[in-house]
């Protein structure tokens, strides 16, 4: 989310800015917490990538009114399926916990028509588990983020992101553009991967706005959304997990060298 063009999109109907802290880069959080200050907004962030991603001042969590995480099994760090709220304060973390369990209070209490919402003893079992091991997680995806980038250095067209920073990030992906001059086009280049075995992702593509109960809002226009509509036709991520093995991440540039023919 570009905090320049926000003001912009506000209405008398906006209540809430949601940004997400996208590939786990953070947002300009103090940009985005001003202006909501300013129009008297709420900040939820979906921080479903962030998981371990910090700042100057600790946690990017601790950010906005809340942040939403993701557990789901493909995210950094996973309970196979699940999540989290971070919340400022205690009050509203009751509220949470009153209505992700149906907005019981007690035996004979309701006070909001909740949800179940609840995680179960062997999701969080799991999650435990993987606690213990975050940290060699996290500098095994960093070593793994520092060979793409060698590797894939001076590839005419092929653009890695910006690296956060090791103090940052968590190299929860590893996207990278194909543009002009690459040879082959994005789906080309995705195609060719899964012909040699790597399962390459187009994070996001299509986006939500092609989907058919959304297109047909004014909001959804292509024209609305030039910057992710480039992205969505640009983007792919490579494979990125600790599993990875140094031969697989050659394996994998080999082929993204191998389209420049
Ligand atoms: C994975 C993901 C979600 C959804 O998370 P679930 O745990 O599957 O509900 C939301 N936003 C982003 C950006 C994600 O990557």
């Amino acid at each position: 989310m570009n905090p320049d063009r926000i003001e912009a999109a506000i209405t008398p109907q906006t209540t809430a800015i949601m940004p997400v802290h996208c590939y786990g880069h953070p947002c300009d959080v103090d940009k985005i917490q001003k202006i909501a200050d300013n129009y008297n907004l709420r900040v939820i962030y979906d921080a479903a990538h962030a998981f371990g991603v910090r700042d100057d001042g600790g946690s990017i969590l601790r950010h906005g009114d809340l942040s939403v995480l993701s557990f789901h099994a493909t995210k950094v760090f996973n309970t196979f399926e699940g999540g989290a709220i971070i919340c400022p304060d205690a009050k509203t973390k009751q509220r949470i916990d009153h209505l992700k369990n149906f907005g019981f209070v007690n035996e004979t209490t309701v006070v909001a028509p909740g949800i179940n919402g609840k995680m179960s003893e062997i999701n969080a079992a799991l999650g435990l588990l993987q606690l213990k091991r975050i940290d060699g997680i996290l500098l095994k995806r960093r070593e793994i983020d520092e060979l793409y980038r060698q590797l894939l250095e001076g590839i005419p067209g092929i653009q890695c992101l910006s690296d956060a920073g090791e103090k940052v990030a968590n190299y929860a992906y590893f996207p990278i553009l194909v543009k002009d001059p690459y040879p082959v086009s994005r789906d080309e280049l995705y195609e060719r991967l899964k012909s040699a075995g790597v399962f390459a992702r187009r994070y996001f593509y299509p986006l939500i706005s092609d989907f058919p109960m959304y297109r047909g809002l004014h909001t959804a226009q292509k024209s609305n959304l030039p910057v992710a509509s480039e992205a969505a036709e640009k983007v792919i991520c490579l494979p990125m997990h600790p599993g990875l093995t140094n031969e697989q991440i050659h394996h994998v540039v080999q082929v993204v060298i191998g389209c420049e023919g």
